[in-house]
């Protein structure tokens, strides 16, 4: 069942954004009254501004979802404000500096944030090279580093497996082509493009092995299975690579290409069908395919685009399997 994802649903990026710059923007609000009353005007002012500028991106992240230049703001903010409180205050304000690194690996990817960590330590390491004895510093930058070498191996596992993550979950494993859900994650978003844009249309087509119980049954399941893998990657070699091809069911598969007029929609089902007819993948069976094409016209669901495409691949087999039939 094809259904809309839930628009308030907050993503990780969003989370982690709203809790550093709440967190922050209210645990800096103490100080800043502490540092009014001690007439401490610089800090006191640099203080406001943390509240402010950290309450505004929080606000704004919460309203709108949007996460990309708001991380950025907030990275380089957290290492500003740190680094501005150290350059007034010195070397007893050093310990802002691990939640302020922690805090960038979580939101710059991991070699941005160790290019920005080493920049500002060194800087740092600058500023308070009066105050910081030869031990001290070694400490300082030790200390640092290791902070920096934990954050790093983290930021990039947390990489490594988001995206391991999303291959799982996008991907069918057998053939390497999009899965199911990816397929219906894509339609919506096309079918809200195409909502918006009339003057690029979309095409669906959808293949079907023919008598493909036959091959498994004659040659056994594991040879159906390369069929299969053969058949994905002869198609992904002939379709552009803006077209994106899926495993809607068995041996059922549906590219969706985008910015596709009808007309070229049929070329390509046509051009693909007579492809995998002249393989000849198996001695003693031709393995073909029946081919239904179909256009997205307004106002249509996924499920209506689908089952159109669907009663033409059918119309296919009617046919006599091997063809190609448009709806
Ligand atoms: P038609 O021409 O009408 O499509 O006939 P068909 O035999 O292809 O259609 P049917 O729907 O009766 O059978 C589909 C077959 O596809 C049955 C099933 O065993 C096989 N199949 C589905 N998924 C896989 C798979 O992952 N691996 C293998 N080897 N076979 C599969
Ligand atoms: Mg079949
Ligand atoms: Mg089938």
């Amino acid at each position: 069942m094809i259904t809309h994802s839930e628009p308030s649903k907050r993503s990780i990026e969003e989370s982690i954004i709203l809790t550093l710059s709440g967190v922050s923007s209210v645990g800096v609000m103490p100080f800043t009254v502490l540092r009014f009353m001690q007439s401490d005007w610089a800090v006191a002012f640099l203080d406001l501004f943390a509240v402010l500028a950290l309450g505004s991106l929080f606000i704004y992240v919460y309203r709108t979802h949007k996460t990309e230049l708001p991380a950025r703001i907030l990275a380089f903010l957290s290492m500003f404000i740190v680094f501005v409180t150290i350059l007034l205050k010195g070397i007893g304000q050093l310990m802002w500096i691990y939640p302020a690194l922690t805090a960038i690996f979580f939101l710059l990817p991991a070699n941005i944030a160790a290019l920005y960590s080493i920049s500002i330590l060194i800087a740092i390491g600058y500023v308070l090279r009066e105050q910081l004895t030869l031990f001290l510093t070694l400490e300082f930058y030790i200390s640092t580093i290791a902070t920096l070498l934990f954050s790093y191996a983290f930021s990039d596992r947390m990489r490594k497996q988001q995206l391991q993550l999303t291959e799982l979950a996008t991907k069918d494993p057998l053939t390497d082509a999009g899965n199911r859900r990816a397929m219906e994650q894509k339609l919506l978003e096309v079918i809200a493009f195409q909502r918006r844009e009339q003057n690029f249309p979309a095409s669906l087509i959808l293949m079907d092995l023919d008598n493909f119980k036959k091959v498994n049954d004659e040659f056994g399941h594991a040879k159906g299975d390369d069929i299969l893998k053969v058949f994905v990657n002869t198609i992904k070699n002939r379709i552009r690579s803006t077209d994106k091809l899926y495993r809607f069911g068995g041996e059922e598969f549906v590219i969706i290409a985008e910015n596709t007029p009808l007309k070229d929609a049929i070329l390509l089902a046509e051009e693909l069908r007579s492809s995998v007819e002249k393989e000849g993948w198996l001695a003693k069976h031709k393995v073909t395919i029946s081919v239904g094409t179909a256009k997205y016209e307004p106002h249509e669901t996924a499920f209506e685009w689908l089952g159109r495409a669907d009663r033409a691949m059918y119309q296919a087999k009617e046919l006599g399997r091997n063809s190609c039939c448009v709806a």
